[in-house]
């Protein structure tokens, strides 16, 4: 088996060259992918350095050069789709002809398995910080000028902090600022900015130390991983999304997404399970969502309701789970999608796996 993997990896390894002209240098890679996009290119360009990782299916294609002399950091990044070309066009500080694009820098021109290549982290300055709920806020954190970086739909990314001396990781999945737009445009296509709904946990290692950053302050962020594929809600007609806490921030872009891009969409469903009222992530939002798109509707389940509360109670359960999770059509594609606390998670797929559904049904969103 591993013989074949390489023999089909060897066939799509890419190749790059450079050219220039008087106040630029464009470096080519050649991808040999048909289906290439944006977001399978993360570069980062500082004065003298260049690294740009391409993904391709499994692999990691990256070049890394010291250049010659100095670029500006506002690079462009050009990909044709179809030709699976990929250009980094750089501007030239100064009008020199290079001899060549510059020095090697670890790992040039490697193609490796996704899971060999170390995560690259850049510095990114925190640009607001507003409240979702009592214990959960949205950050915002600018990518540097020189960064080329979109999240794809269910995909996450890490922070690291130095915290006493020891450096911390935590994976986060960004969200788009809001889920209904008040002017009816397009929700931020802004690709500069990240935005982060993060619950802090008072007893928590990473998130008490995150919430003390100041905005201006920076923190470092890795490069997007995530196991979700667009194709898997390509022809989705009955999409359920089981929601648990901070677990409600995947479905955040995938409800976008999965609204404005699928056309054979014909109902979301969403429910979002929380311990109280209070710690309901954008209730007014979702609610609005579902006024404005009769193909959305929200339920609400809380484990620990006031008397007041009138919707529905308890954890995730089979009974929960079997009323919820119908089809609207006889034979119709679905996909369940859930994530939250990893017992809810478990408890859910049993349930969901009792009830006859099948592993292509379910997505689980984990590291
Ligand atoms: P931790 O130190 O991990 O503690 C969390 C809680 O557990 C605290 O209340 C703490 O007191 C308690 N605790 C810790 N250790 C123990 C113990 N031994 N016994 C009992 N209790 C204990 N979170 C978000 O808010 N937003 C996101 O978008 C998000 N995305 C994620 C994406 C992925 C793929 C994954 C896997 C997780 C995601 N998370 C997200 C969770 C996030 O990664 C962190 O786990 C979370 O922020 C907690 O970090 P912490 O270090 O502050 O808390
Ligand atoms: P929380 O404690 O506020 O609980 C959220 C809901 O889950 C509540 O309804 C609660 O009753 C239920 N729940 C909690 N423990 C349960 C258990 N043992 N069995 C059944 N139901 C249970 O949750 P939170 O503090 O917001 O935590 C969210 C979790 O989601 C974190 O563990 C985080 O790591 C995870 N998360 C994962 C991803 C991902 O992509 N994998 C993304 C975001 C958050």
């Amino acid at each position: 088996k591993n013989k074949v993997l390489d023999e089909c990896s060897r066939e799509i390894v890419p190749s790059y060259d450079w050219f220039q002209t008087p106040d630029s240098v464009t470096v080519v890679i050649y991808t040999k992918q048909k289906d290439m996009n944006s977001e399978l290119v993360i570069a980062d360009v500082q004065e003298c350095k260049l690294r740009g990782e391409i993904i391709v299916k499994d692999y990691s294609y990256l070049i890394h050069v010291e250049l010659s002399y100095a670029v500006y950091e506002d690079m462009i990044v050009q990909v044709s789709e179809k030709v699976g070309k990929v250009e980094f066009v750089l501007k030239k500080k100064e009008n020199l002809s290079w001899k060549k694009l510059g020095q090697p820098l670890e790992s040039h021109n490697s193609f490796v398995k996704c899971t060999d290549r170390g995560l690259y982290y850049r510095k990114c300055k925190l640009l607001s910080k507003t409240n979702v709920s009592h214990d959960t806020r949205l950050f915002c954190v600018g990518l540097p000028p020189g960064t080329h970086l979109q999240v794809p739909v269910g995909h996450h990314l890490y922070l690291r902090q130095t915290i006493t001396g020891t450096e911390i990781v935590k994976p986060y999945t960004p969200v788009t600022p809001c889920l209904v737009s008040p002017l009816k445009i397009p929700i931020s296509n802004d690709k500069a900015h990240i935005f982060f709904m993060i619950k802090i946990y008072p007893g928590g290692l990473f998130t008490p130390v995150l919430d003390t950053l100041q905005i201006g302050d920076y923190i470092s962020l890795s490069n997007p991983e995530g196991n979700f594929r667009k194709s898997q809600i390509e022809d989705v007609e009955d999409l359920f999304l089981l929601a648990g806490g901070t677990g409600f921030t995947p479905m955040v872009k995938l409800l976008s997404y999965a609204l404005t891009h699928s056309a054979t969409l014909r109902a979301v469903k969403m429910m979002f399970f929380n311990k109280t009222e209070d710690d309901i992530l954008w209730k007014s939002q979702l609610e609005q969502l579902a006024l404005n798109d009769t193909r959305f509707d929200i339920q609400f389940v809380l484990s620990e309701p006031k008397k007041e509360w009138t919707g529905k109670q308890g954890k995730i359960s089979s009974s929960l789970l079997s009323e919820f999770v119908k089809r609207s059509k006889h034979d119709c594609k679905m996909l369940i999608c859930i994530c939250g606390p990893l017992p809810f998670m478990e408890q859910g797929i049993q349930f969901l796996q009792a009830l006859g559904h099948s592993g292509n049904e379910i997505h689980c969103f984990t590291t």
